[in-house]
């Protein structure tokens, strides 16, 4: 066997075998060998964390973030399986330019979903302990900086906007939907291989109704190289799903290539929860707190005017 060939098996195996550096769950790469390859990973500011409603402290100066705000359809939309998740990667996605939302002029670069394995759930931030089926990450970098990589490793480089999935939907979401059906169809389910071009639409239109009330606190990305560049929103309200749709994310996703060897389900690919430290978490002035467990909407509406009665009375 001469050198070519020796070189040319080493990278095929290398592509369809090992594929990234680091996974969630293999022995030798996966979450509890993150921080040996990437020091950030074990530092103090590392995301997802556990948001306790009673403990985030209210901040009267966030705004209100507005559907609007999102209306803009990217000029394309790429949806790829990465080997670590489903993304969509955006060109020229809207711009968030409002110093009571975020920090600093902020532009849309691509989002992703986290997910569990069939039976359990996935979401990366918990609420009051508690674990959505999934959870949304839009993605997005300063423009301060010339582009999204010069931006990653900046303390005020990223802002990310996250929502829980609940996969309780009676029928499908479609414009999640969107979004799957390339995996149904065959185009993104495979890692490496798989990129496709969907018809671009407004993000907005899968956004849930209530945007005005989230939490707030400075973060990370929860994947390597965890980079401390993140200025977090977790949205309350979730986006919901069907069953049938859950069940594509949970099965019809791989984290090989097409074709090795070892045929591996791409869920679970969330990151345990990290240690809040010395940060705090913020929270929206507005009347809120389980709204996410408080279907339907008249729930929610009743609390509020029991809680703003009983603040009368006494
Ligand atoms: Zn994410």
């Amino acid at each position: 066997m001469n050198i070519f060939v020796v070189v040319t098996t080493l990278c095929v195996f290398s592509e369809t075998t090992v594929g990234q550096s680091w996974t969630y769950h293999e022995e030798n790469n996966g979450v509890d060998t993150w921080s040996t390859n990437y020091a950030t990973c074990a530092t103090q500011q590392q995301s997802p964390i556990d948001i306790v409603h009673d403990d985030a402290v209210v901040d009267t100066t966030l705004g209100e973030f507005k559907h609007a705000l999102f209306d803009a359809p990217p000029q394309s939309m790429l949806v790829k399986n990465n080997g670590h998740t489903l993304q969509v990667d955006l060109t020229n996605g809207y711009i968030i330019n409002d110093l009571s939302l975020l920090p600093g002029k902020f532009k849309a670069e691509q989002f992703h979903f986290h997910w569990a394995a069939p039976e359990s759930r996935g979401s990366e931030h918990l609420l009051n302990g508690g674990r959505d089926w999934g959870e949304l990450h839009i993605v997005h970098y300063n423009t301060k900086y010339e582009d999204f990589s010069t931006a990653m490793n900046m303390t005020d480089g990223l802002a990310v906007l996250g929502f829980f999935i609940k996969d309780d939907y009676p029928q499908d979401n479609a414009d999640i939907e969107r979004i799957i059906e390339p995996v149904f169809n065959d185009q993104a389910s495979y890692y490496s291989e798989s990129a496709i071009y969907i018809t671009s639409f407004s993000i907005e239109t899968f956004l849930p109704h209530n945007l005005t009330t989230y939490y707030r606190y400075q973060g990370s990305l929860t994947t390597p190289p965890c980079y401390e560049s993140v200025v977090w929103t977790v949205f309350s309200e979730p986006i919901r799903i069907s069953r049938r749709q859950a069940d594509m994310f949970e099965t019809m996703v791989f984290e090989n290539s097409r074709g090795a060897s070892d045929t591996t389900n791409l869920n679970d690919n969330y990151r345990p929860v990290q240690a809040l430290n010395r940060r705090n978490v913020y929270r929206t002035a507005h009347c809120s707190g389980t709204a996410s467990f408080l279907k339907p909407a008249t729930h929610f509406i009743f609390l509020c005017t029991l809680i703003i009665g009983l603040m009368r009375v006494y």
